[in-house]
């Protein structure tokens, strides 16, 4: 039955019960779970999602979240706290990204939901701005491969053609001239990853900058998942590409704030070299009975508490705490690599290239299917995210992993993962795990749409498909 989450221990609710419960046994109820699943995490054996992992850190959250969950971000005179924390949000990211270096330009930002969520913005402001100034009017959009699947949505949803240029599989560097073949007078700009979701690697973005600056077109960094760690790798002894506001020719960068930023979920930031281009996508409507309207972004009301608590958590963190979680992720993925490449028959993606990666790592084999290590490493509570074009598996480090023990705990279950890969290889048997955010597999035929489709409905349907608690 556990494919109906908890249906065996709690009364499942299909319709809004007549009566209420007592607050303490839905707390009770709630807090279960929730301990359950934190329990998951814990080991420090899970790639990403969970950036910080520290519970005190989590209740600090909780009770700066507490003040302003009721709080409506989007009413601002009854609120002004909401002013000051979104603009110290927006302006303590511009200075870790260094805006200060921005001269052809009025630096801003706006706070958004998620990944997501800023570059949908982005995309929206592109669109807008290109139609403003360049009379643009059947935009189109070029991504490396590797750039974020949220881009294909952001295009799919704003009526944007996607332009995809290939990346070396090996090296998993973008083709420059693919990209410059893919702009035209149509393009509203183009992106690259610091790093990409998939290997951690940097694209270079002082050449696809200076292209995008060159042709005219917008020039965005996808800097969700290594704004707020990328910005401390110096201080790690580490060498990367600049991606930030110092190159020029830089429009756009999203940075999560929810990720290394260690906040709650639902909090973003994109920032723009200049104001006119994040004020192409304001929205406000004079002529509405139900008064002046504006929003300056997508959505209209907000959580007060996201934004308090995403405050809350950068100032009491300061530098010094991003610096010190910082090279500490650094320090353990270096290690967990060091122990990867202690097997010749495994090979990190981009290794030694000049994007290297340094905190989110991706390794694959020629020796055999990579996801026979996944079927080992599963039930022993490893959970590694699954790519595809070469099927290749990885490892987002973060403050749970650099727990003492977990490291030797990966060289010891790796070493003999690796030893039953070789075995399934060679007994000429497939892995039954697959490649998908998400963790489903499959092909790209109509049957995996399909079963992708149902996994969604799933999602959301399930407890309504359930038949009544006795
Ligand atoms: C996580 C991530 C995103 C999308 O962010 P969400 O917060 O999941 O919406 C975009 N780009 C990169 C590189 C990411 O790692």
């Amino acid at each position: 039955m556990n494919d109906y989450p908890y249906a065996d221990r709690y009364a499942v609710n299909r319709t809004l019960p007549e009566h209420g419960r007592p607050r303490t046994d839905v707390l009770a109820e709630m807090r279960e779970m929730a301990t359950e699943e934190d329990a998951f995490w814990e080991t420090g054996k899970i790639s990403g999602t969970m950036y910080c992992g520290d519970h005190e850190h989590y209740e600090f959250l909780n009770e700066a979240f507490g003040m302003y969950a009721h709080v409506n971000a989007l009413q601002r005179d009854m609120c002004p706290s909401q002013t000051k924390y979104e603009g110290e949000v927006i302006a303590m990211a511009l200075d870790l990204l260094h805006a200060d270096a921005v001269e052809d330009g009025a630096p801003a930002g706006l706070v958004t939901t998620g990944g997501t969520g800023s570059i949908l913005h982005a995309l929206v402001a592109y669109r807008e701005h290109a139609r403003e100034t360049r009379g643009v009017t059947q935009p189109n959009f070029v991504k490396p491969e590797t750039g974020h699947a949220a881009f294909d949505k952001g295009c799919h949803l704003f009526g944007i053609e996607m332009r995809v240029a290939p990346v070396d599989p090996r090296t998993t560097a973008v083709d420059l001239d693919a990209v410059a073949g893919l702009i035209d007078e149509n393009t509203i700009a183009i992106m690259g990853s610091a790093g990409n979701y998939a290997y951690g690697t940097i694209d270079p973005i002082a050449e696809l900058a200076a292209l995008a600056a060159e042709r005219g077109v917008g020039m965005h960094v996808d800097a969700c998942l290594g704004g707020f760690i990328l910005p401390f790798a110096e201080d790690a002894g580490l060498k990367i590409p600049e991606f930030d506001f110092r190159v020029s020719g830089v429009t756009t960068i999203s940075a999560d704030t929810h990720k290394y930023g260690y906040a709650f979920k639902g909090s973003s930031t994109l920032l723009f070299r200049d104001k006119a281009l994040r004020n192409a996508q304001y929205f406000h409507l004079l002529d509405w009975s139900g008064g002046k309207y504006m929003s300056p972004g997508m959505e209209g009301s907000r959580s007060g508490g996201l934004i308090a608590s995403t405050w809350a958590a950068m100032v009491s963190l300061g530098r010094e705490g991003y610096r010190e979680h910082a090279v500490e992720i650094f320090e353990t993925a270096a290690s967990m690599m060091d122990v990867v490449r202690s097997h010749p028959e495994l090979r990190i993606m981009g290794d030694g290239t000049a994007g290297a990666p340094t905190f989110c790592f991706s390794f694959t084999s020629d020796e055999f299917e990579i996801y026979h290590l996944v079927d080992f490493l599963g039930p022993k509570g490893w959970r590694f995210n699954g790519q595809q074009y070469p099927n290749a598996i990885h490892m987002a480090v973060t403050r749970p992993q650099t727990r003492a023990g977990v490291v030797d705990a990966f060289a010891a279950d790796l070493a003999d993962a690796v030893a039953y890969a070789h075995e399934k290889h060679a007994a000429g048997e497939e892995a039954f795990s697959g490649a998908i955010y998400g963790g489903v597999a499959g092909g790209l035929d109509q049957a995996t749409s399909d079963f992708i489709v149902m996994v969604m409905d799933d999602m959301l349907d399930k407890q309504q498909a359930l038949p009544p608690a006795p």
